[in-house]
């Protein structure tokens, strides 16, 4: 706390100020733009990620009580798997898109030039304090741009170890670390940027949408929300709860943007699912979940008591039927699963961002799709089923981020996938290329020669070019000729 105080003092709005001019003057140096020097930091990183692994994962230790294996798997190896795919397919992504001409535009040919955008801020959350920082700015710095990255104060001593590690590896005139919590944003989202991609929860995101409108500044809004996970009758029960449970528990303990929040499945069937669902996490946890060095811990004191508060509140207070356990020392709380709690209590209401996993009962699985849609749109839905008809109708009809059928969170772990949220779960997406394209503008080139005249577009109108101009249209004459020569008709 004293450093974050200290760091207040020290970050202010002028220095945040001069720290955007630096930045900007290597974007306008042009210093960012070609390929070698983006390549060159993409390869540092890589050499940064091999060489100090082990300091992440002790960093994490000290921020999550993150289990090495999740750090391992969900921290470095995704961020180790989106900078290689940068690293191979850059050049490809950087070549200009040849687009067909139009009858219109003819004889002229036309092109997508991915341009980079200028500074970039990414303001980042504790949960996967390293990922959620360093993809981003994967993606920024692959697009050419200068990077500011402002990590998440709750986790300080991921924020630290990336702060000296960056200024180690980088290149520190155009990507830099802000420590810091409220002020240093503050003072952050008080300059102009070229574009700010924000993690966290909605509020916070309300605060940077409205900063980044006074500079016309666009966003990309990565927010959380409440993601069901349907269970059908008709599954492989065992198998489907694996996965859930590594998508809930397995995920930070539930501290997770992606993890299943709710499951909704049929009254008739909900006891034999707590009562397998019970048996896998005593086979993953133990008997006594709290000793077990397989969970994170809950991040702080404060989403400690928010957890607690959501747990005693009178509505559900007597419905748990696994866990429940809590060790307010050590910031623990075992996996707890409460059965048919009702839809307007607190649990079902706000995010959970926990170990807390509630089920509600529906007479017909059908009546999930219908809960969903009647709730804000999530940042991740999942759906367990046999019934190729119910996955089909899910899919399309129900709203969210993304999904999975028969699975959870491996949405996340796809680079060719596009990850955001829709509606409250955020706006805008990220990850492999869609993390180029939303650091890049497209700008629409068209070029021709100066052959190929036609004169009827040029004053004056006289009514002979009129006509001879519909005459064009209705024989599609412009569409012949594009034929004959070759050309594709847009
Ligand atoms: P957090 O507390 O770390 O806050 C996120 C960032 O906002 C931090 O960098 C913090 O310093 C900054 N911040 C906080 N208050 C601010 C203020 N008043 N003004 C300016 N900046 C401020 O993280 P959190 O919000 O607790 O994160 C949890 C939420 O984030 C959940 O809703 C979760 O679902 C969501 N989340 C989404 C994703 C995703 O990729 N979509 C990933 C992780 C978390």
């Amino acid at each position: 706390m004293d450093g974050v105080e200290e760091r207040e003092a020290e970050f202010d709005g002028k220095a945040a100020a001069k720290l955007v001019k630096e930045l900007r003057q290597s974007f306008s140096d042009g210093k960012t733009k070609g390929y070698d020097w983006r390549v060159g930091q993409l390869k540092s990183l890589a050499k940064m990620l091999a060489e100090k692994e082990e300091e992440i994962v002790e960093a994490l230790r000290q921020d999550l009580d993150k289990p090495a294996m999740e750090s391992f798997i969900h921290e470095i190896l995704l961020l180790k798997e989106a900078n290689s795919l940068a690293l191979k397919k850059l050049k490809q992504w950087m070549k200009p898109q040849k687009v067909s001409s139009t009858a219109a535009t003819y004889p002229s040919s036309a092109e997508i030039v991915s341009e980079p955008l200028g500074v970039i801020l990414i303001i980042s959350a504790w949960n996967y304090p390293f990922l959620l920082s360093l993809d981003p700015v994967v993606g920024a710095i692959a697009a050419g741009n200068a990077v500011v990255l402002k990590p998440s104060e709750i986790a300080p001593a991921t924020s630290s170890l990336m702060k000296r590690l960056l200024a180690e590896y980088l290149d520190s005139s155009a990507v830099r670390v802000v420590e810091g919590g409220v002020a240093e944003t503050t003072a952050l989202l008080e300059q102009k940027w070229d574009k700010i991609l924000y993690t966290g929860n909605g509020n916070v995101g309300r605060i940077v949408m409205a900063a980044a409108v006074k500079h016309l500044t666009p966003v990309v809004l990565e927010l959380g929300g409440k993601s069901p996970v349907v269970v059908d009758s008709n599954v492989n029960l065992k198998v489907a709860l694996k996965r859930i449970v590594v998508g809930k528990w397995g995920c930070n303990n539930g501290q997770a943007c992606i993890a299943p929040d709710y499951i909704i499945t049929t009254r008739a069937f909900a006891p034999k699912l707590v009562e397998t669902l019970k048996d896998t996490l005593e086979k993953f946890y133990g008997e006594d979940p709290l000793e077990s060095k397989d969970l994170s811990r809950i991040v702080n004191a404060n989403h400690f008591k928010r957890l607690s508060r959501l747990l005693d509140s009178d509505k559900v207070a007597d419905k748990i039927v696994i866990g429940g356990q809590r060790d307010e020392h050590a910031l623990k709380i075992a996996p707890t699963v409460l059965l048919d709690v009702p839809q307007d209590s607190l649990i079902m209401t706000e995010e959970i961002f926990g170990p807390l996993f509630p089920i509600i009962t529906v007479e017909d699985i059908r009546e999930s799709l219908d809960i969903i849609n009647s709730r804000p749109k999530p940042l991740a839905a999942y759906l367990f089923t046999s019934d190729k008809k119910l996955e089909d109708e899910f899919v399309k009809s129900v709203s969210a981020g993304g999904m999975c059928i028969n699975e959870t969170v491996l949405q996340v772990g796809n680079n060719n996938l596009p990850f955001g949220g829709v509606g409250e779960s955020g706006m805008g997406n990220y990850h492999g290329k869609f993390s180029f394209d939303a650091f890049s503008h497209k700008k629409a080139v068209l070029r021709r020669s100066f052959a190929g005249e036609v004169s009827a577009r040029y004053p004056p109108y006289t009514p002979g070019k009129m006509r001879l101009l519909r005459a064009l249209v209705k024989m599609d004459i412009l569409g012949i000729i594009l034929a004959l020569l070759g050309w594709r008709r847009a």
